[in-house]
C-alpha cells in the first residue's frame, strides 16, 4: 500500500508512552496529567441517575441547554461577561475536540497559526491536518512569559489565528491583564482570530484571578474560549468540554462539531448541569485546593536536587534536573521511570526546538500518599 501519512513526524503521544512505561516499571505516575482522586460524589450519583432515568439517546447537537446555561452563568459570575447560552456556547467531547473544531472551522490550507512554545501537544498536528502552517514562537525561557514583540515579528498576511493557553500546560505560567491588552493591540485592525485554551481556568494560585479573554471585550469578540469539565470536576475520562465564541464564530464551529462528533455523551451533560447548579462553590474551592497540593509537593521536594520553577496555575511542576544527571529531558525521564520509579514528562515534547535548559514536568494533582511516595523516590537522587 502506498500510504502517504498526513502526520509523518507524529508518533504515539508522550502521555501514552510515559503512562505505559510507568505501568511497566511499577512507577508512581506523575507524568500524564490526571488526578488520582475523585470529583464530587454528587456528580457520579447524578450520572448514574441520568442513565437510569433515560438520558441515553443523542443529546442536542450544540449541547444540553441546561449545561450551556450553566457555562454562560459561570462566565458571567467569574468574568463579568454576558454570554448567550443558545448562540455562543457549544458542549464538546473534551477540550481536545473543541480545539480541533475551532481550528478546522477557520483555518484553510496555507493559513498560519501562531503557537507559543512550549505548547500542548495536540495543537501543532491539529493545525497541520487543516493544511495550516504552525508557526512556533518561543516563550521567554526565563519565566515562560510571552514576548509580544517576537509574536509581532512572526505575523504575516497569512496569519489566521493566535493560540494562547493560560494557565499554561506544561509550565504553570499565566497571562496577565497586560498580556491580554498587548494581544488586543497586536491584532486590532487585522482579521486574526484567537483560540484561547483555558481548560485550567479555575486553577490559579496566590490570589491572582484568571485572566480570561472573556474579560476583554475586544478579544472576546474574536475568540474561541475552550473549557474542560475534566479539569474542573476531576473527571478527565468523561471528556466533556466547552467552547464559548461569538455567534458568527460559533455557527462555523458547529458546522464542524456536528460532523465530527455530532454531540457529546448525554448523561454526563445532565450530571454536570445539575452539579454546577447545585454546587457553585465547587469551582471556587479549586484554587485553594490545588494551591495546597502545589505547596505540599514543593515542600516534599525542597531537599531534593531538582530545581523547582515557579508555578502560578494549572497542576504541573516544571523542574530542572542538571544537578542530578546530564543529558536531555527524554533520556532523563526514561532513566527516572526505570531507575527511580517515578514517571514525568519531558518538556521538549511540547516544543519544536529544544529549550536552552532541559526540563521535566511533574503532575501534582495527586493524593497526599502519592505525592509522598513520589517524593521518597525523588529526594535521594
Ligand atoms: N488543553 C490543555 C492545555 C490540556 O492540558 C488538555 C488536557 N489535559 C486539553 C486541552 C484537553 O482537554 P480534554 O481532556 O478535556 O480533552
Ligand atoms: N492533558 C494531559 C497532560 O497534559 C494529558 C491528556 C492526554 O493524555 N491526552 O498531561
Amino acid at each position: 500500500m502506498n500510504l502517504v501519512s498526513k502526520l509523518p513526524h507524529v508518533g504515539t503521544t508522550i502521555f501514552t508512552v510515559m503512562s505505559q512505561l510507568a505501568a511497566k516499571h511499577g512507577a508512581v505516575n506523575l507524568g500524564q496529567g490526571f488526578p488520582d482522586f475523585e470529583g464530587p460524589q454528587a456528580l457520579r450519583d447524578a450520572l448514574t441517575e441520568a442513565m437510569a432515568s433515560g438520558a441515553n439517546q443523542y443529546a442536542p447537537m450544540p449541547g444540553l441547554l441546561a449545561l450551556r446555561e450553566q457555562v454562560a452563568a459561570k462566565a458571567l459570575r467569574t468574568y463579568g461577561r454576558a454570554v448567550d447560552a443558545d448562540a455562543e456556547v457549544t458542549i464538546t467531547s473534551g477540550g481536545t475536540e473543541a480545539l480541533f473544531a475551532a481550528l478546522a472551522a477557520v483555518v484553510s490550507p496555507g493559513d498560519e497559526v501562531i503557537l507559543l512554545d512550549p505548547c500542548y501537544d495536540c495543537y501543532d498536528p491539529a493545525v497541520r491536518l487543516q493544511g495550516g502552517v504552525p508557526v512556533h514562537v518561543p516563550l521567554e525561557p526565563r519565566d515562560f512569559s510571552v514576548d509580544w514583540d517576537r509574536v509581532k515579528a512572526a505575523l504575516t498576511p497569512r496569519t489566521r489565528m493566535i493560540l494562547v493557553n493560560s494557565p499554561h500546560n506544561p509550565t504553570g505560567a499565566v497571562l496577565t491583564a497586560a498580556d491580554l491588552q498587548a494581544l488586543a493591540d497586536l491584532i486590532r485592525d487585522t482579521g486574526i482570530l484567537v483560540l484561547s485554551d483555558e481548560v485550567y481556568e479555575h486553577l490559579t494560585f496566590d490570589g491572582d484571578p484568571h485572566q480570561s479573554v472573556l474579560r476583554h471585550p475586544e478579544l472576546a469578540a474574536r475568540s474561541f474560549v475552550i473549557g474542560s469539565f475534566g479539569k474542573t470536576f476531576h473527571c478527565t475520562g468523561w471528556k466533556v468540554g466547552s467552547c464559548i465564541a461569538p455567534a458568527a464564530l460559533t455557527a462555523e464551529f458547529r458546522k464542524v462539531h456536528q460532523y465530527l462528533t455530532f454531540c457529546t455523551f448525554h448523561p454526563a451533560q445532565v450530571a454536570l448541569a445539575k452539579v454546577l447548579a447545585e454546587q457553585p462553590d465547587h469551582v471556587s474551592s479549586l484554587p485553594g485546593f490545588f494551591q495546597a497540593k502545589r505547596d505540599r509537593f514543593r515542600a516534599l521536594l525542597a531537599d531534593s536536587r531538582f530545581e523547582l520553577l515557579p508555578v502560578k496555575g494549572a497542576y504541573f511542576q516544571v523542574a530542572a534536573f542538571d544537578r542530578i544527571r546530564e543529558g536531555n529531558d527524554r533520556a532523563f525521564c526514561e532513566w527516572l521511570v526505570k531507575e527511580a520509579g517515578v514517571a514525568a514528562i519531558p518538556v521538549s515534547a511540547f516544543c519544536e526546538h529544544p529549550l536552552p535548559r532541559p526540563l521535566i514536568r511533574f503532575c501534582f494533582a495527586k493524593e497526599e500518599a502519592t505525592l509522598q511516595a513520589a517524593a521518597a523516590r525523588l529526594v535521594g537522587l
